[in-house]
């Protein structure tokens, strides 16, 4: 069953793990042996992304696809992508044929792939989203380390404390990018991962993203390749000039991947102007409906982009609806969570809360001095402008019961 076949049954999507048995695992095993053989003709990238935000991925696709090359990409994140990659190979060559093939990868699926075949690999952040599934940034370093190779180009965001560190623990190339800002935010304590001191912040724009030393000296933000400066709508990096079109302090690393990843993959700066210009978050999205309702799309638990929005949407004149009525993932009652998250930014906001764990978030809240509004449905809301900070699914929820 090895080899040829076993791209031809992925194709044809004969198995799924849905379905475990004896065939089933045979086929496994064989597709495991399979992959070994995979040639990749194409520049091999794998985007480290837990945040399933896919904002790089999507401008790097673009940015392809306008300087006529051809990519092959997965839309969704597989914790084991080796049915994709058979399915992405000539059934004869055993080659994926075509310029780039992008992965994107979570902790999980990093032991299924062949560093060494990897040309570059993208790590913007790393973070205790869905700390309950996940385990905690720690684990997710011992992954990525224990995958790495000597011959990967490592391209990482060097702002934050965790993705350096695997700076520290890579052998070969890194090409590292950040920030340049003198704002100063309150965060909590982020150990040096040498010696185990708390890092100095000589400024710190988001959550554990800034410039930080080791009072020690063993451990520091490092030079930057690639560095972005802000000014009023103007998003510099290394003297060249672009469009700012976000507001968020978390979405200029976005940027900055996809700068340093396209500026190696030699796309022209046309093409890369033009992308930055026209950014948009592909998670925010306007619903029409009777209301103007601005949806910012996020699942419960990933508390990157729920800081993102609480920060952003406190700084809009209409109010914030938040809420979910199940927990991401239903084997964990874990709401923990929401204690990691600042709601401090609220303080003058009208804020609406809706769904099943709606007096949870009141309790959570009232830590911080902010009242809330419960709410069963959306009529309950009078304001017609409304900032709803949900996932979608429980969006449509919500939706059904107005
Ligand atoms: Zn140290």
């Amino acid at each position: 069953m090895k080899s040829s076949i076993c791209i031809i049954l992925s194709k044809l999507n004969l198995f799924n793990k849905n379905k475990k048995n004896k065939l089933y695992e045979l086929f496994n095993e064989a597709a495991l042996e399979t992959l070994k053989d995979i040639e990749y003709s194409a520049k091999f990238i794998v985007i480290f992304d837990e945040d399933e935000s896919f904002n790089i991925q999507n401008m790097i696709i673009n940015a392809l696809k306008d300087t006529g090359k051809k990519i092959i990409y997965n839309k969704k994140i597989y914790n084991d992508p080796t049915k994709f990659i058979l399915k992405s190979s000539n059934i004869l060559s055993f080659t994926i044929n075509a310029d780039v093939f992008m992965l994107t990868v979570n902790r999980e699926s990093l032991k299924y792939i062949d560093m060494k075949k990897v040309d570059y690999f993208l790590i913007n952040d790393i973070n205790r989203n869905y700390s309950y599934r996940n385990n905690d940034e720690e684990d997710a370093i011992k992954k990525i380390v224990k995958s790495l190779d000597n011959k990967t180009k490592l391209i990482v965001n060097l702002d934050n404390p965790y993705t350096n560190s695997i700076k520290y623990l890579h052998q070969g190339k890194t090409i590292g990018y950040g920030i340049k800002s003198n704002e100063h935010i309150k965060g909590i304590d982020i150990k040096c991962p040498i010696c185990h001191e708390n890092l100095i912040y000589k400024s710190r724009y988001f959550l554990n993203f800034g410039n930080y030393i080791c009072p020690n000296k063993d451990f520091e933000t490092g030079i930057k390749s690639y560095e972005a400066k802000i000014n009023d709508s103007t998003l510099e990096i290394n003297s060249k000039k672009y469009q700012l079109n976000t507001l968020y302090y978390y979405d200029i690393y976005y940027l900055l991947g996809f700068y340093a990843l396209s500026s190696n993959l030699n796309i022209p700066n046309k093409t890369i102007k033009k992308l930055i210009d026209n950014y948009k978050d592909s998670t925010v999205k306007k619903v029409n409906n009777d209301k103007n309702l601005n949806l910012y799309e996020v699942k419960n638990g990933n508390i990157i982009l729920y800081q993102k929005y609480i920060n952003y949407t406190s700084c809009l004149d209409s109010p914030i609806l938040i809420g979910f009525s199940n927990i991401s993932d239903t084997s964990s009652l874990d709401l923990s969570w929401l204690y990691e998250i600042d709601f401090t930014p609220l303080k003058n906001s009208k804020v609406y809360v809706w769904g099943t764990h709606q007096k949870d978030i009141e309790v959570r809240l009232s830590y911080d001095n902010i009242k809330v509004n419960l709410v069963k449905k959306l009529t309950d809301i009078k304001e017609n402008d409304i900032n709803v900070i949900m996932s979608k699914k429980e969006f449509n929820e919500l939706g059904d019961l107005s």
